[in-house]
């Protein structure tokens, strides 16, 4: 006979960290069940660990609410828990007049997303603030912040544990089946079992569309096809010359190579964008002259040799490259029929942002609100 359990979730990024908190807090019992031999090995921590503000998504979509909601939650949380962060600022700088309208732009979008603490900056100011950076307007972000990711994941797994929650690595769900009695789960890996869920939470990441055809009875209609955008970061020897983020206008939907000053005081640049078709984080070095012309774009002081190749990330994209902006896809039982299934598609950033709003969301989704 299969195990009854009331709630599992699949894959322990910081996504299905933060819902299985968050279903343990209400007093489910949730069991996470993750296929590698760690938490977060994933896009959890291949990403820049932005809070962001709430600037760049469309005003009503998921991702514009969420992130916002998230952001507030997570500086909470982080202050509560002692996570190692920072409201670091940001600043969107344009480098050319032709995108000074860009950033106005930008300032009545993230208004209509409630974020209204954005502030304009001349060009004597931004030389002020940030010396190095070469712009001729831009405006200052205030809540933009950076946290640590890691520390974020195990506050909410030991959140959860508290509560009773279990964490299984090394336990790929390989199939399923949805059945009368609840969904059933045929978990591989070292110890393999089978388990009945009154509530499956489908948190795959990168692997969510597969998780989900592998389980017999979710609709295939329901299920969006995969896209996957691998971006590569640099890194800077030495400390960072910027004492906060810096963002030139994005173009489409990435924010170009950006950079990021991490929690000690040290940069990276980047990620950049390009379609692969499978799930595959080698470095690929030839992109330097690339980086170097992009980032001195803003940054002209940037020395020869200064760069590092540092590491890669892959957003899993809803739409391929004739939709580039795509919401977040987060199907409860009014979206495919199943009760108790909750799939999250396309949580690309800002997922990290919005962690804490997704588990909140999930769980309102199950109470069927
Ligand atoms: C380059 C890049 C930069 C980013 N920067 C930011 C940022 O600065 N700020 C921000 O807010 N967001 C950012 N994001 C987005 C953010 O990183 C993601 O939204 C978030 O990490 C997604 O978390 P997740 O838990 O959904 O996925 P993941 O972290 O990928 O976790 C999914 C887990 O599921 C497991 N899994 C997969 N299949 C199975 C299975 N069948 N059975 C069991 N387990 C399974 C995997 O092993 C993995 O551990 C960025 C993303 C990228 C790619």
């Amino acid at each position: 006979m299969p195990e009854k359990i009331d709630c599992a979730v699949i894959g322990a990024g910081v996504v299905g960290l933060a819902v299985a908190r968050e279903l343990a807090l209400a007093g489910r019992e949730v069991v996470i069940l993750e296929a590698e031999g760690a938490i977060g090995t994933h896009t959890s921590s291949r990403n820049s660990e932005v809070i962001h503000s709430g600037i760049y998504y469309v005003p009503g979509s998921l991702k514009a609410r969420l992130c916002v909601e998230g952001k507030q939650l997570m500086y909470r949380y982080c202050a509560e828990r002692g996570i190692a962060h920072q409201r670091i600022t940001k600043i969107v700088v344009a480098t050319g007049e032709a995108q000074v309208p860009e950033l106005d732009k930008y300032k009545q979008q993230a208004e209509a997303n409630g974020v209204n603490d954005l502030r304009m900056l001349t060009r004597g100011e931004l030389r002020r603030i940030e010396p190095e950076v070469a712009a001729v307007a831009g405006f200052l972000s205030p809540s933009t912040g950076i946290v640590d990711s890691h520390a974020l994941m195990l506050a909410c797994l030991g959140d959860a544990e508290n509560r009773g929650a279990s964490l299984a690595l090394n336990s790929r769900v390989e199939s399923g089946r949805v059945t009368a009695d609840g969904i059933l789960l045929n978990v591989g890996g070292t110890e393999p079992m089978t388990v009945v869920c009154n509530t499956v939470i489908n948190a795959a990441g990168l692997y969510a569309q597969d998780a989900s055809r592998r389980i017999e009875g979710i609709p295939a209609a329901t299920i969006p096809p995969t896209f996957y955008a691998i971006g590569h970061y640099y890194t800077l020897t030495g400390k960072s010359p910027f004492s906060r983020h810096v963002y030139p206008v994005a173009r489409r939907d990435w924010h170009g190579v950006h950079v990021t000053v991490d929690l000690g005081g040290r940069c990276k640049f980047g990620p950049d964008f390009e379609w692969i078709d499978r799930v595959d984080y080698r470095f690929d070095e030839s992109r330097e002259a690339r980086f170097y012309a992009a980032i001195r774009d803003y940054y002209p002081g940037l020395k020869d040799g200064a760069l590092q190749p540092g590491y890669t990330g892959i957003r899993p994209k809803l739409g391929g490259p004739s939709q580039l902006v795509a919401d977040f896809m987060i199907q409860g039982p009014r979206d495919h029929g199943i009760a108790g299934m909750v799939s999250l598609y396309g949580i690309e950033s800002p997922g990290l942002t919005s962690s804490l709003a997704i588990g909140a969301y999930v769980r309102s989704l199950l109470a069927g609100e």
